[in-house]
């Protein structure tokens, strides 16, 4: 079967590898989409993101069709479609006892040295990580199911109510995700702040009554302006540079959280006093645990929609999406196979 095979840095490859077969408790299913995101990108212009011996399966984030189960398997069936969580956790680490899968020390993930990724014909998985998706949603949507619950857990971790004020730092698929989930959840008063215009226009095409450039507004005088001085109770910030940093903590009110779920590259400084003085909670936020069915439930009613951001390329032309991505010409790219 074909595959993207991920040799080391500038280097995935698309070869022939042995085609799987499920053991028990495990399916085998067909992959039909499959997104790349900045921790594909990562992976392919820095480095890999474990010790697993080269080459590994490109592809986290995807979504396709069962056919074929193994022994003891009941929660899905031959012919579903479903989204794939592709988390490997440990199980018996203090974490994962704990109910913290997400943090588990050992975690591997499909598609990052795990065992597979998206990007083959054919992959295998644990029953539990594939999410049956309802009548309605296509592949398309299950393969955007594990990216958007990254952004929907980073909101659950604000602890949002219907008629608070929010600001989100950062207009790509993350940030995009969090303006959708802030949505779902009844938030209704949110700005998005981004420097590029493309993606600015995405964001204010998908509904979005405010659209900042920081490079142009001061985002801490409008925001605090608009609420009449308080600030916004919820901040995310996937944007995850200094400057965001920075006017997170300006942006917020009393008591607000402040969302961190972003890979910063350098480290940022702030004074504690800022903080206290307000009793604002940073707090961050790490992959997903439990969050994909209600995201695919939000999906189904029609809280996602896909127009403006979300661009299949084919298989067989991948490898050029690296390059788009890391030029900024798109923001969410899915391969079709
Ligand atoms: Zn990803
Ligand atoms: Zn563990």
């Amino acid at each position: 079967m074909r595959a993207a095979l991920y040799y080391g840095p500038g280097d995935v490859r698309l070869e022939d590898i042995p085609e799987p077969d499920p053991t028990p408790g495990t399916v085998k299913v067909r992959s039909l989409h499959n997104g790349l995101c900045g921790t594909d990108l990562h992976q392919y212009f820095v480095g890999p993101m474990s010790p697993a011996p080269l080459p590994t399966v490109v592809g986290h984030e995807f979504s396709g069709e069962v056919v074929d189960v193994g022994r003891d398997v009941t929660s899905v069936a031959v012919g579903e479609l479903v989204a794939i969580e592709p988390l490997w956790p440990c199980g018996t680490c203090a974490p994962c006892v704990d109910g913290d899968p997400n943090l588990c020390w050992e975690v591997l993930c499909h598609g990052l040295g795990g065992p597979g990724g998206g990007l083959s014909e054919f992959t295998v998985v644990r029953e539990h990580m594939a999410h049956r998706l309802p009548e309605g949603l296509g592949p398309d949507h299950g393969a955007l199911v594990e990216p958007m619950s990254v952004a929907y857990r980073a909101v659950l971790r604000a602890e949002p109510r219907p008629g608070d004020a929010a600001v989100v730092f950062g207009g790509g698929p993350i940030g995009i995700g969090a303006y959708l989930a802030l949505g779902a959840l009844g938030v209704d008063d949110v700005t998005v702040v981004e420097p590029a215009a493309e993606r600015r226009a995405a964001v204010g095409a998908l509904g979005a009554a405010r659209v900042l450039d920081p490079a142009a507004t001061d985002v801490v005088a409008e925001v605090r302006d608009r609420t009449k001085g308080a600030g916004a109770r919820v901040v995310v910030d996937a944007a995850g540079v200094p400057a965001s940093f920075t006017a997170a903590l300006g942006v917020a009110s009393t008591k607000a959280r402040v969302v961190t779920v972003a890979a910063y590259m350098e480290p940022v400084t702030y004074n504690p006093t800022d903080v206290m003085m307000r009793e604002l909670e940073i707090v961050s936020s790490f992959s997903y645990n439990g969050e994909f069915d209600a995201v695919i439930e939000h999906m189904a009613a029609g809280r996602y929609p896909t127009d403006g951001w979300v661009e299949r390329v084919p298989f067989d032309e991948q490898l050029t999406a690296y390059d788009r991505l890391h030029r900024g010409e798109a923001i969410k790219l899915m391969i079709d196979l």
